[in-house]
């Protein structure tokens, strides 16, 4: 493990683009916070995994990430807790049942408390609640158009696109190679529908992390030389619910709650 001593030194590893991917405002903030302990070097998704190395050796990245996304989600209650929930149903395409406002994501209720507290019978963790309570807070409240985008065609998507094609499609696609089931499973249990042919696409299937915005999952089978594809799409006005940088997010926490089922049914 390197031993840095000025916040410059870290700075210099780091690809200094300031996209925030790490969820701090720049590289030189996430510089400090790593030189205070208070980051890991592997934080930065942007880095080689040699890179990254040299901080921390890899160990306990995951969990500093997870903390960071806590430390949001805990805020973002908090904005919830003042805001009109009964007037946000329409807009969100929620409703309200006692008291709380009821949304609905990949065909599981979520509930969203006056204090800002979400609950569901299913597993909670922050990639889910982040872009939840984001969602209903800005939702501009528009509705699909049906006419469906990759990440880079929605604004400020040419930046997220290379973490989501790595994070998102390439870790489906590997899960689509290995279980040719996988599919039909996801429509059963996460309340999907078949899409019409769309894109060539050898498998379409739609489902609906958030109730006004959906997203719809493409797969291509290998054939001669090529090699399978996958993409994931989303209708045009997904940015006008959240930010590129929440949809890249919602798209993690969807992927690995697929990959750990994959993992669950062998
Ligand atoms: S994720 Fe990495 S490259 Fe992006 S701002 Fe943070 S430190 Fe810089």
């Amino acid at each position: 493990m390197a031993q840095f001593k000025t916040p410059l030194e870290i700075y210099k590893l780091l690809p200094q683009s300031n996209c925030r991917q790490c969820y701090l405002p720049s590289c030189l903030a996430f510089a400090t916070a790593v030189l205070k302990g208070e980051r890991q070097l592997a934080d930065c998704p942007c880095l080689s995994a040699e890179t990254a190395a040299l901080g921390d050796g890899g160990s306990g990245a995951r969990a500093s990430m997870d903390r960071n996304m806590e430390e949001v989600s805990l805020r973002l209650q908090g904005e919830v807790a003042g805001i009109d929930l009964a007037a946000r149903a329409p807009v969100v395409g929620g409703r309200m049942v006692g008291g709380r406002l009821a949304v609905t994501c990949l065909g599981k209720d979520f509930f969203i408390g006056v204090d800002g507290t979400v609950t569901s019978e299913c597993h909670i963790n922050p990639w889910v609640t982040v872009p939840l309570l984001r969602y209903v807070l800005g939702s501009t409240g528009v509705a699909p158009v049906g006419q469906w985008v990759s990440m880079r065609e929605l604004a400020d998507g040419q930046t997220w696109n290379p973490l989501f094609v790595q994070r998102c499609e390439a870790v489906l696609q590997r899960l689509a190679d290995a279980q040719p089931h996988l599919f039909a499973d996801l429509i059963g249990m996460f309340s999907g529908r078949q899409a019409p042919p769309v894109f060539d696409a050898d498998i379409a299937i739609i489902l609906a992390p958030l109730p006004k915005v959906p997203v719809l999952i493409c797969y291509w089978r290998a054939e001669d030389d090529l090699g399978s594809r996958l993409g994931i799409f989303f209708d045009r006005t997904a940015d006008r619910h959240l930010g590129v940088e929440l949809l890249h997010t919602l798209g993690v926490g969807m992927v690995s709650m697929f990959a750990r089922i994959g993992q669950q049914h062998g």
